[in-house]
């Protein structure tokens, strides 16, 4: 399969072969076809295969449509309003989507493409707002907030694509997000990406899109072959610390990102790693805009060698070097730990994701795989293997017979029999 047989205009394909594509990946070769047929999209694919293109590239058509054969100009006295409008979760996904529908669309004469954010100032966006728009990409929020000062102009939106809609309903953009659908043209194509089509998501679905075609690449059940997954069980904070360091610190060690659980656990490993002597920013969602951009800069340009982040800072990560994702916090969530392993092995390369578990992690560690249906194979690091017995997450069924455990707080696993924890009860980072 070649990018030619997909029916893309000639500056598009000019744009994918500067990019060094040879051939469309799948959801690319699924998704253009009927999507530049004009026809709604329901979308799941993995991170990593390429599903900004799958958009981007069909949006772009669009664009070319409308500039005819380059003799009519536009009319500059008239508010016009873009017709392409991407809704993306995060800052960094809508930075990411604007930097693909710029490289892609090199060759679009006059290509105007803006994102509309929010932690940055009003001012640049209320210009790019006010001048002729061809691609608007937007996290809803912000724009929610242009369409009510009478600022954003939906009437020319011709095709409207929801990237990470999952994520976006986690983040409680619902309201949002159909608000912004109503505002614009009931004729215009809808597309949809999510890692998954179930409950609210496959109800918006139902909402937004008429009869979608449903294009399923690879559910979150398949193996990312590219990415090697290792679970390493830590006896307590001081032994996790031990593995981090020693994995940190391996040769094949490209760059890094670090998960925590919290922003403050985010802030405080950081802190530790800089002490040691890494190059090392954090990433949550509690920063300003700038330093987010900043620091995703550093880590482009290998200033930065590990990044500690959140989930929420997680997504549009897209950084081909980043050899390692390591769990150093258990996400809250068992689809996020898809998410945060898709952060490695991208575009081709190799990756490894770590997770470091303690024994009150042993449930969420059993919930992933349960998720993924894969178990995440158990390592050992020489010299640092876990004093206790690994722990076994299935417990439940081991119980012994006709012994009471008593109420169980905080949903932790049970305490295995004849075992104790030291005085103070497991020791943690700050959380
Ligand atoms: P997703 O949104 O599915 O997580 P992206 O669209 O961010 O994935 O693409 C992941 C990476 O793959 C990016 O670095 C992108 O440049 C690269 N990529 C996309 N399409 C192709 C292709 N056809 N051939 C090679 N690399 C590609
Ligand atoms: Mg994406």
């Amino acid at each position: 399969m070649s990018f030619d047989t997909l029916g893309l205009h000639a500056a598009l394909s000019r744009a994918v072969a500067d990019a060094g594509y040879t051939e469309p990946t799948e959801v690319q070769s699924r998704a253009i076809p009927p999507a530049l047929a004009g026809r709604d999209l329901m979308v799941s694919s993995s991170t990593g295969s390429g599903k900004t293109a799958s958009f981007v590239l069909p949006a772009l058509t669009k664009v070319l449509a409308a500039r005819g054969d380059g003799t009519q100009r536009r009319d500059r006295s008239a508010p016009q309003g873009p017709r392409i409008l991407v809704l993306t979760p995060t800052r960094e996904l809508a930075m990411q989507v604007a930097k693909a529908a710029v490289d892609y669309g090199r060759h679009v004469p006059g290509l105007r493409v803006a994102t509309i954010v929010g932690g940055v100032p009003y001012g640049a966006q209320l210009k790019a707002l006010r001048g002729p728009l061809d691609v608007l990409i937007a996290t809803p929020g912000r724009l929610i907030d242009h369409m009510e000062s009478g600022r954003a102009m939906l009437a020319n939106i011709e095709m409207l694509i929801l990237d990470e809609a999952d994520r976006m309903l986690d983040m409680g953009f619902i309201e949002p997000i159909h608000h912004i659908a109503a505002a614009t043209p009931k004729t215009r194509q809808t597309m949809m990406f999510s890692a998954t089509f179930a409950g609210h998501v496959g109800r918006l679905a139902e909402e937004l899109l008429r009869e979608p075609q449903r294009i399923d690449v690879s559910s979150h059940t398949e193996a990312h072959a590219d990415i090697e997954q290792r679970l390493h069980w830590a006896d307590d904070l001081e032994h996790k610390n031990a593995l981090l360091d020693h994995i940190l610190t391996e040769r094949s060690m490209e760059q890094a990102v670090v998960f925590t659980s919290t922003q403050r656990d985010a802030d405080w490993l950081a802190d530790r790693l800089a002490d040691m002597g890494h190059h090392v920013a954090s990433l949550h969602g509690g920063h300003p805009q700038g330093r987010r951009t900043r620091v995703l800069q550093g880590l482009r340009s290998k200033q930065l060698k590990i990044l500690v982040a959140t989930d929420v800072a997680s997504r549009g990560i897209d950084v081909p070097s980043i050899s390692h994702v390591i769990n150093y916090g258990l996400p809250m969530k068992a689809e996020d730990y898809v998410h945060r392993i898709g952060r490695t092995g991208r575009a081709g390369r190799a990756g490894l994701a770590v997770t470091l578990a303690e024994r009150r992690d042993a449930q969420m560690v059993h919930r992933i795989q349960h998720f993924t249906t894969q178990r995440i194979p158990a390592a050992t690091i020489a010299g640092l293997e876990p004093k206790r017995v690994e722990p076994k997450p299935f417990a439940r069924t081991e119980r012994p017979a006709g012994k009471s455990f008593g109420p169980r707080p905080n949903g932790r696993p049970f305490k295995p029999a004849g075992k104790t924890f030291s005085k103070n009860g497991p020791s943690r980072a700050p959380r």
